[in-house]
């Protein structure tokens, strides 16, 4: 047998052989119950087929169980440590509600219309004032998202750890359109790195973004214990943002009708 490299041929040879004995006559008695017993399986059997007509085998029902008992302790395994898995389900915006706020060779950066409106306002009062938004990360698909965080895993060795620097696939505020990862075009360096919080672009944001609905997701202490990302704001400047990121309590809440 080709087939079978991987096991030592030596140890299969080495097997001591099984004591066989002819059978006395009570083993010849017992060797008829047996052979009386399988026939009644197999008449039961071919009865079962015939009656049944049902492409389910009784083996194949019998060994469901024991399959589910197996899946039991990986399920329950990451309710073991709640505080580092605290990213919330989030449903992925529609593409048909996704304008583009930013566009280069490389990359179209997209957010809800709404979010996407209130964002070029602030970019361009941030202009005036001579600091330079650009925009990162915007809308991500479900796809995107996965692709990101598997990254994250080989990277940082495991998902315990990926989930601290990413959101897992359908967990990401970037889903909603409503979240965007800001850098300084005057710092690039910062990008994405905790020293964004020394820009002008950061300092400018914690002064400005307010006035525009945007807030920082992830501050330091964030009660998800996700890691702090001075980068990462979200839009909460209407109906839709609110109810997706603070609950139904805002459903009477008007929604924001600035142009
Ligand atoms: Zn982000």
């Amino acid at each position: 047998m080709n087939d079978l490299p991987e096991i030592p041929t030596a140890r299969r040879e080495y097997t001591p052989p099984r004591p066989t004995k002819p059978p006395s006559y009570a083993g010849r008695q017992r060797l008829v119950v047996l052979g009386a017993l399988l026939l009644g399986v197999g008449v039961g059997g071919l009865w079962f087929l015939v009656f049944q007509g049902n492409a389910r085998t009784p083996a194949a029902t019998a060994a469901a169980p024991s399959t589910t008992v197996a899946e039991v302790p990986s399920l329950d395994a990451p309710s073991a440590d709640p505080g580092l898995l605290s990213h919330h389900p989030y449903a992925v915006a529609p593409q048909s509600e996704l304008t583009a706020i930013s566009r280069s060779p490389e990359k179209t950066v997209y957010l809800r219309d709404s979010a996407a409106r209130q964002y070029t306002r602030m970019a361009a009062a941030a202009r005036r004032d001579g600091v330079v938004l650009v925009p990162i990360s915007g809308f991500r698909d479900l796809k995107y998202q996965e692709n990101l965080f598997n990254r994250n895993v080989v990277r940082y060795g495991g998902v315990e750890e990926a989930r601290k620097i990413s959101a897992p696939p359908g967990y990401s505020e970037h889903h909603t359109g409503y979240a965007l990862d800001l850098g300084d075009g005057k710092a690039p360096n910062t990008t994405l790195q905790a020293s964004f919080e020394r820009t002008a672009a950061f300092r400018w944001l914690k002064a400005n973004a307010k006035r525009y609905s945007f807030e920082i997701s992830f501050d330091r202490g964030n009660p998800q214990a996700v890691s702090y990302e001075p980068w990462h704001w979200r839009f909460i400047g209407d109906k839709g943002s609110l109810e997706t990121f603070y609950g139904n309590s805002f459903t009477n809440e008007q929604p924001s009708d600035t142009p």
